[in-house]
């Protein structure tokens, strides 16, 4: 089976959230059962500072515009890497898709339609690449105009989306369906149109043969209106080629017997030694050491959807206990500035780190005791697996891929429980739940048995890429030249 993978960001090269991760870990998993997979994405400028190696094998024009697409392999691996690079779209250090104001690039509609022409021509084969794909497997709206493009050639490749995030729509003005070169047939609203505007997503919810999110409930929350961002009802028409698979971690990276990131390694026999990193992250961050004082970690993006301003509401009442918190991510400067009031305020208790930082994210969650995700909603989330593997116990908001991984610690029930979760998003329900973890905290054998459960869980990809093979199989089933249109039940 030949899939050609197609991201805007994949892990370690280009990363702003959990879609990188997936991208850095799903392919190679994949290669390890034996699939042929490649991946496309664009040629920004940090990534090709760090491909010096990567030499042009074709050239064409996109848009008007001379591009080029180079070809390497996907570090530390052999998996072939495809870069279409186009200095005027990509050349731009930074985040991907947003300004150094925080607004999105002005030309995203280029930038990203030009990704999706690129992809449409090596799925026909048409670059002199020499090699055509069974299954193009499209990621979130930044490439959900290749199925819309695909679904006017027959014979075609079979398509699948995967929503990583439905929140993110890469919706544009009317206008830019000409100017992206989008053939007429496709404007309609059963089509590419969205309440008169282009919506890239609806590319990939209308024509992909299979659709996918990346967790099972969020593939339920989805068709309600409470979490379909406006196309529950296109996605309660499509639900029988929608489907939930839950996304694994990099086990190796994320490993507590081994992570060279953190201060001192441990496992599930040995719990006692995650003190350490207790004791370390406390010095990091200039809290008063102890192992007395529960120690309540966040790491994300400081955004609605997940929860922090929840965690802001119940944080002045649990000042006056003797927790310890430590608040690590960015985002709304509003967030930014309550955390870095409270810091300034409560120094002895709370420490913040405004930023992304990648190797104090493996210390926090090693040495944390508690780690909170109140997500709004959460297509699967990454953060509540990693201090599962090291035994820091998840609070989550019982949402999308939040309920699928974490087990409640119900008294009476507390076998396989890993965590605390609760049900609805509101810092009066949160404060409950972190009342309830504390009391399992000071029920030591209790403790003991809730971190072993986590950390013993089965996060690999393997389970998912089998899964992921399953799912390709079927849209190779359903890749009719019809496939996505109304008529469909
Ligand atoms: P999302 O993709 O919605 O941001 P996920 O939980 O799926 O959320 O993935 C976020 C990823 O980014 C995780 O790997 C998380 O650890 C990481 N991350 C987020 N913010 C930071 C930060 N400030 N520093 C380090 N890592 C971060």
């Amino acid at each position: 089976m030949k899939i050609l993978f197609i991201a805007s960001e994949m892990y370690p090269l280009i990363k702003t959230g959990g879609l990188a991760d997936v991208a850095g870990s799903l392919p190679k998993a994949l290669r390890e059962l034996g699939k042929d997979v490649r991946v496309l994405l664009p040629a920004y400028s940090e990534v090709k500072a760090q491909l010096p190696q990567a030499t042009v094998v074709s050239e064409l024009h996109l848009l008007g515009l001379p591009v080029q697409i180079l070809a390497t392999t996907v570090p530390g691996s052999d998996i072939p890497l495809w870069l279409l690079d186009a200095p005027k779209w990509f050349d731009r250090p930074g985040n991907p898709y947003l300004h150094p104001d925080g607004t999105p690039w002005h030309d995203n509609d280029e930038r990203f339609g030009a990704l999706c022409w690129a992809a449409y021509r090596i799925a026909l084969n048409q670059l002199g690449l020499d090699w055509q794909p069974d299954i193009i497997h499209c990621n979130d709206w930044q490439t959900g105009l290749v199925p819309a493009l695909l679904s006017l050639k027959s014979p075609h490749p079979a398509t699948i989306f995967t929503i990583h995030n439905l929140a993110y729509q890469g919706t544009f003005p009317k206008t830019s369906h000409a100017r992206l070169e989008l053939p007429s047939l496709l404007w309609s609203p059963e089509g590419l149109e969205f309440h008169d505007q282009l919506s890239f997503i609806k590319g990939g919810l209308v024509y992909a043969d299979r659709i996918n999110t990346v967790s099972p409930t969020y593939a339920h929350e989805i068709q309600t209106p409470r979490f379909g961002c406006g196309l529950e009802g296109l996605l309660r028409h499509r639900r029988q080629r929608l489907s939930g698979i839950l996304n694994g971690i990099d086990t190796e990276k994320w490993d507590p017997g081994r992570d060279p990131l953190i201060t001192q390694t441990f496992d599930s026999k040995t719990l006692e030694r995650k003190g350490s990193n207790k004791k370390a992250l406390q010095e990091h961050f200039g809290l008063p050491s102890g192992q007395n004082r529960i120690l309540i970690a966040f790491i994300g993006r400081l955004v609605s959807q997940k929860g922090i301003d929840l965690i802001l509401k119940t944080l002045p009442s649990l000042l006056e206990h003797s927790f310890q918190w430590v608040f690590l991510g960015s985002g709304s400067s509003e967030y930014e500035h309550s955390l870095l009031y409270w810091s300034r305020r409560h120094p002895e208790q709370v420490a913040v780190h405004i930023g992304f930082d990648e190797p104090l994210s493996h210390l926090v969650e090693a040495g944390a005791d508690l780690f909170l995700m109140p997500s709004r909603f959460e297509p699967c989330g990454l953060n509540q697996m990693f201090s599962q593997r090291y035994g820091t116990v998840p609070i989550v908001h019982r949402t999308g891929g939040l309920a699928d991984t974490v087990e409640d610690a119900i008294p009476g029930k507390m076998k396989g429980a890993t965590g605390v979760s609760f049900e609805f998003a509101e810092a009066g329900a949160l404060l409950e739940a972190i009342k309830r973890a504390w009391l399992l905290y000071e029920h030591s054998p209790t403790w003991r048995q809730l971190q072993r459960s986590g950390m013993t869980k089965d996060f690999s990809w393997r389970r998912s890429a089998s899964e992921y093979c399953a799912l390709y199989q079927q849209a190779i089933k359903d890749n009719t030249p019809m496939a996505g249109r109304p008529s469909e039940g």
